[in-house]
């Protein structure tokens, strides 16, 4: 483990910091087994492995063909998830193809532990980026989501990578072929083994990539979500399903082979860091954050917005109080403001306030922190309270 952690920081050094661009502030904080925020850009991306080429992979026997290409097999074995009725993706040359707003399909049949094997490819025509781009996810009976994405050229937060399981856990390496080609998913999904209500063996997900390992005996930690972290429970059988992100991605040669539900403790399975490697790694995280906001403008909202953000990894006096009085700054300054000027900032001043408001929900600055309070003051002064989104 002591390896991960080394692997963690020399690749927080090369990606650096400036390139954070994403939503800091958004899915649950780090806590003492996970140093990263759920859904956190800080965390490294997949290194690029160049994946093996297509190479067919046929049923083999005892498996159960979910999808062989053609409208009967559509038909026969899946349906619209929200209402068991006939589902409104297509067949098109031997893929079936989700139908943005059809909805979610699932399969008619419920299974439990499997090795599965699907292909998918996302439009070759490239529109939107990070998670717009070729979004779907392979959802494994009982909840957890084997992200579909196309991250070929484009990043987004690690946990929500192509394999990765979402909200969890980072595939090891992105060895995704270009848009419109055909990736070759294995997943080797085993279930927690609980008896008398006490977990006695984790779950996990071993996934292959185009031939890649790239999920590694991944424990699972619950159904995952998004957003939230979730935390481990029995997984209980269910269909097998599909998302509808609002893109056209393909699936096809979709094959699931049952396997009978574990009984007995295995050992190798990944789970989350120890708590003094977490600590450690926080900690470096938050150094790492600090040192970049000090090279942001003095005193500038994104200066601010950066030591911030820093606390959120590790909790830190001074860098509190600087951004204690630093808000308070901001709020002093948007006060001023003339009502049509304050108008123009009125985006600006509600997102401010969703953060200042993360931050005092999940403790990362004390509840009674008066920026937050003086916001919500003045954006329900002003009616913005009461508009929609
Ligand atoms: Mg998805």
């Amino acid at each position: 483990m002591k390896a991960h952690l080394l692997f963690a920081a020399l690749a927080l050094a090369a990606t650096s910091f400036a390139a954070s661009t994403g939503s800091p502030f958004y899915g649950d904080p780090p806590d003492e087994r996970h140093p990263w925020c759920v859904h956190d850009w800080n965390r490294p991306q997949p290194p690029r492995v160049e994946p093996q080429p297509y190479k067919p992979c046929p049923p083999p026997d005892g498996a159960i063909v979910l999808f062989d290409g053609t409208e009967a097999s559509l038909r026969a074995n899946w349906v619209a998830d929200k209402d068991g009725a006939p589902t409104k993706w297509i067949v098109r040359d031997g893929a079936m193809e989700c139908v943005p707003k059809s909805g979610y399909v699932r399969t008619r049949e419920n299974f439990g532990d499997c090795q599965l094997h699907v292909e998918w490819a996302a439009p070759t025509k490239i529109e939107g980026e990070s998670q717009g781009r070729g979004n779907s996810g392979i959802f494994l009976p009982g909840g957890p989501e084997i992200q579909v994405l196309d991250n070929y050229n484009n990043p987004t937060y690690a946990d929500g990578f192509a394999c990765s399981v979402y909200g969890t856990a980072p595939p090891l390496a992105n060895a995704l072929r270009p848009p419109g080609e055909f990736q070759q998913i294995d997943i080797l999904y085993r279930r927690p083994i609980y008896k008398d209500g006490q977990c006695i063996c984790p779950g996990y997900v071993t996934v292959y990539c185009n031939g890649v390992l790239v999920q590694d005996k991944t424990q699972l930690e619950g159904p995952g979500g998004h957003m939230r972290r979730t935390k481990p429970c029995p997984l209980g059988d269910g269909p097998l399903k599909l998302q509808d992100h609002g893109n056209p991605v393909r699936f096809r040669n979709i094959w699931l082979k049952p396997l009978p539900p574990r009984t007995e403790p295995e050992p190798g399975i990944h789970g989350p860091m120890s708590i003094e490697e977490t600590a450690a790694l926080r900690k470096q995280i938050a150094a790492a954050i600090r040192e970049d906001a000090a090279k942001k403008p003095a005193g500038s909202l994104e200066q601010m917005l950066r030591y911030a953000e820093s606390l959120v990894y590790e909790k830190d006096d001074p860098t509190f109080q600087k951004v204690d009085q630093m808000a308070a700054q901001y709020v002093a300054s948007v006060k001023a403001l003339s009502a049509d000027k304050l108008e123009g900032k009125k985006n600006e001043i509600k997102s401010i306030f969703r953060i200042f408001s993360y931050l005092t929900k999940h403790n990362i600055v004390p509840a009674a922190f008066a920026p937050r309070a003086d916001l919500e003051t003045l954006i329900k002064a002003q009616g913005w309270d009461k508009e929609k989104k």
